[in-house]
């Protein structure tokens, strides 16, 4: 097949020279689908196989590279024997060995008399230098291709090094000359490499393995401009013009007044951007971020009552059944002076029910409705709908948002509601393709979170406190690693924990853990919120959102093998009333110093935001949990905390490209990092 130059890069792997069924197969098998990821997959070391070594020097479990006489071939006729090799030179003798080669091939490569070049690693049998399967067998004239370092790439099954290297020489070779989408000045300017010069770099010396080396850099800037690019071509498409809509805002103004608290700045300014952007001409795609108990409900409920007096319908999605009944009863509450008609619909509600439902929507007679996913489902067809909120959205996609954005179609605005604060870097590579409101402001008659450590062995003190707290009708959160007692690991269980509390604290106590259906889930938290029960054993699974206005104290055994930003999470499940809350971590003797770090932070800082920083300072981008889903590791190259000023780079170039007409120049950049996939998704 004749390959054109053009898109040479972007032909399937098993258009390569020698790449067959077979091989093409093998390197899909590690993500190598065109040509151009054979460019992405860079070498992380290199074999030093330049000197010749003497037969007298050599190091068994090394690599050696060495000339050779032929002197003897030897094929045994037994099965399972290797065929063996006798060579020589001036300063000794080595054997080499072959499992299941092929006499003819070796008595090829193998010529009697002649000197060969060698090169493999070397062991010890028998008293007597040995190398199976050499990795490189050549005749003098070719030594060039053996003699020098030659970069080492993880590989699997099926594929050796030298076959690898007929693959990767092949393309380094024919690499068409790309016009640079950077520019020189700009390259220059910021001290970056061009393209062609980078990949070649990154395959054939050092700087592949050094990830602030100069080529190392151009590869992880592209790799990020590649990702925000996509995002805003997103946002772009998102932020469509919408019809021009009335907006009033009188039902809110009186809900606000009747508040039994004052809203707080961080609350007001959310309410403004947000309003700004119902009035506006093109359509609201935006998320609001405020840390755990920072009041994000009520505005989403102002938000909506605005939508709806404007003359719309709205959509309040929240990611259980349980926290999208506490915001429906929470709505009815709020909404209860006004002619506004709420239902609830989950996957549970029954047919009948409905099906009245869906006609109402239909036909316009239900203002808002609260539910879970099944919202969203195809039937449910809204007469106008002009809202959609969807609550802790935090492990949606991209690819989610957008469809839910069509969902509503053109004329819908979407506001998204998280509670988990992303580190500042992260912020345009998760949500570049929206606007970013932030609630950094707390409720001020909150109390701030009194938190404590505790070795496990003084775990008696505790049970005294929890009486008096059970006294005051108080309830308690006790959080577990893992459901059930682990040989291997030294974690507590939940269920252990459960029957040692339940002794204690006869009738009172309830557990639950992830591997529970998600109805008897629902069903323990109810029981817990209807305060039937006043401590709560649990695994991890709670999940931010739901309102414990009760829950005053939280528990955290073997807190530290929790992260910072997931402790915190944990933490935010108290302290949402005005009563004094206590958070007590318990660990184990032998805190690891990063240990004793986190539970310092947490001890000194209530802020999320602040929190997600050191926690990313602390752990590393690699260890981050959390962030799987939402996209965050689809970066190869990139790491926020060690490429943090290409970031920033980034996100200005980028937003300076979104305005050229000439965008075009870029489709490379997005194709090389398989973006386009994404862009082609049918308009919004
Ligand atoms: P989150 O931001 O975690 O979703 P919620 O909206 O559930 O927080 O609010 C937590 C609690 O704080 C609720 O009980 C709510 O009524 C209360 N709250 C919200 N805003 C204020 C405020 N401005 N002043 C006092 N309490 C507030
Ligand atoms: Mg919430």
């Amino acid at each position: 097949m004749i390959i054109q130059k053009k898109d040479y890069l972007f032909q399937d792997v098993k258009d390569l020279k020698g790449v067959g069924l077979q091989l093409s197969k093998y390197l899909k098998n590690k993500k190598i689908e065109k040509i151009k990821d054979v460019l992405l997959n860079l070498p992380y070391s290199e074999t030093d196989r330049s000197k010749l070594s003497s037969l007298d020097k050599l190091e068994v479990g090394k690599i050696h590279t060495i000339k050779v006489i032929v002197k003897k071939l030897i094929f045994p006729r037994i099965r399972n024997l290797p065929n063996k090799i006798i060579c020589e030179n001036e300063t000794g003798k080595i054997e080499i060995i072959y499992f299941n080669s092929r006499e003819g091939y070796l008595r090829k490569i193998f010529p009697i008399n002649k000197h060969i070049i060698i090169s493999g690693k070397v062991n010890f049998f028998n008293n007597k230098y040995q190398m199976t399967n050499p990795d490189y067998v050549t005749s003098l004239d070719k030594k060039d291709y053996v003699l020098k370092n030659i970069q080492k790439y993880s590989l699997t099954k099926g594929i050796n090094e030298k076959k690898y290297r007929s693959v990767s020489d092949q393309v380094l070779k024919n690499i068409p000359k790309i016009e640079d989408w950077l520019g020189d000045e700009f390259i220059k300017k910021n001290n970056l490499l061009d393209w062609n010069t980078t990949i070649i770099k990154l395959h054939k010396s050092e700087e592949s393995k050094n990830i602030k080396s100069k080529s190392y850099r151009r590869l992880v800037f592209d790799e990020i401009c590649a990702n925000f690019l996509t995002l805003s071509k997103n946002r772009k498409r998102i932020k469509s013009k919408k019809k021009n809509k009335i907006f009033l805002k009188k039902i809110s103004s009186s809900i606000i007044s009747n508040l039994p608290f004052k809203l707080t700045s961080g609350q007001k300014l959310a309410l403004d951007q947000i309003n700004n952007d119902l009035k506006s001409k093109t359509r609201m795609f935006r998320i609001v971020q405020g840390d755990v108990g920072s009041g994000k409900t009520i505005v989403s409920l102002l938000t909506i009552a605005n939508a709806i007096e404007s003359g719309y319908q709205c959509a309040f999605m929240g990611p259980t059944e349980i926290l999208s009944k506490q915001h429906f009863n929470l709505a009815k509450r709020i909404f209860n002076r006004c002619k506004i008609n709420i239902e609830f619909l989950t996957g549970k509600t029954e047919i009948k029910k409905k099906n009245i439902i869906l006609k109402k929507l239909n036909n316009g007679e239900i203002d808002l409705i609260i539910g879970t996913h099944a919202l969203f489902q195809k039937k449910i067809k809204f007469k106008k709908l002009g809202l959609v909120v969807i609550d802790e959205q935090h492990k949606f996609g991209v690819k989610q948002r957008l469809d839910l954005a069509k969902k509503g179609g053109k004329d819908c605005d979407v506001l998204l509601m998280s509670a988990t604060p992303i580190p500042r870097t992260m912020m345009m590579s998760l949500y570049g393709d929206m606007d970013i409101t932030k609630i950094t402001d707390k409720p001020s008659q909150r109390q701030k979170i009194i938190t404590l450590s505790k070795p496990e062995k003084k775990i008696n003190e505790i049970w005294n406190f929890l009486k008096k707290e059970i006294n005051n009708k108080n309830q308690i959160f006790w959080v577990c690693p893992l459901i059930e007692e682990s040989k291997f690991l030294d974690y507590s269980s939940a269920k252990k924990k459960f029957d040692i509390i339940e002794k204690k604290f006869p009738g009172c106590v309830g557990l639950i853990h992830g591997s529970l259906e998600k109805n008897e889930k629902e069903n323990i938290l109810k029981k817990f919120l209807e305060k039937k029960i006043s401590i709560l054993v649990s695994t991890t699974v709670i999940e931010v959102g739901i309102d414990f206005p009760n829950a005053n104290v939280i528990i955290i055994e073997n807190s530290n093998k929790f992260g910072l930003a997931q402790l915190h999470q944990l933490r935010g499940r108290v302290g949402r009333g005005n009563k004094q809350a206590t958070c007590i971590l318990l660990f184990k003797e032998n805190l690891s110093k990063n240990a004793i770090k986190r539970i310092k932070i947490l001890k000194e800082s209530n802020d999320g935001f602040f929190i997600a920083e050191e926690d990313l300072r602390l752990r590393g981008f690699g260890d981050l949990t959390g962030f799987q889903q939402s996209g965050i590791k689809n970066f190869r190259f990139a790491d926020p905390l060690i490429h943090d000023d290409l970031f920033k780079l980034a996100e200005n170039f980028v937003l300076n490209i979104i305005r050229d007409v000439n965008e075009k120049k870029y489709n490379f950049l997005l194709k090389l990092f398989d973006k386009a996939e994404i862009m082609n998704i049918e308009e919004v």
